[in-house]
């Protein structure tokens, strides 16, 4: 059996133990076949279709603008987004919105256009 690299580090120094794989190098372990599907930094939309940079998007909600008293209309198209995957408080999706600048959504709140 092939022993695929390590999905963090990619270190081809990786063992298997039991339906366990290991590697030495960062010392992650994993079991095989779920090192393709899972991903912690996956951004996914409103129906769990996963979203990549420079996706364009379509809010699904009108989204108040912080600081602002604009409001982000449902159904405004959002081009060109990047994912922030380590955002910490549920904005993981950094953006230009026409009429309204930069700002960021939340990815449960759009769906890829
Ligand atoms: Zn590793």
């Amino acid at each position: 059996m092939t022993i695929p690299a390590c999905p963090k580090c990619q270190s081809e120094y990786t063992y298997a133990d039991g339906d366990l794989l290991i590697c030495p190098e960062c010392s992650y372990e994993w079991k095989e076949g779920e090192a393709a599907t899972e991903s912690s930094a996956q951004i996914v939309d409103a129906h769990g279709q996963p979203l990549q940079d420079g996706d364009s998007v379509t809010v699904i909600k009108d989204l108040k603008v912080k600081g602002s008293s604009s409001v982000v209309k449902v159904g405004t198209k959002v081009k060109n987004i990047r994912l922030l995957a380590d955002a910490t408080d549920g904005h993981n999706i950094d953006c230009k919105i026409t009429g309204i600048g930069a700002m960021k959504l939340k990815s449960e709140f759009v769906k890829k256009a």
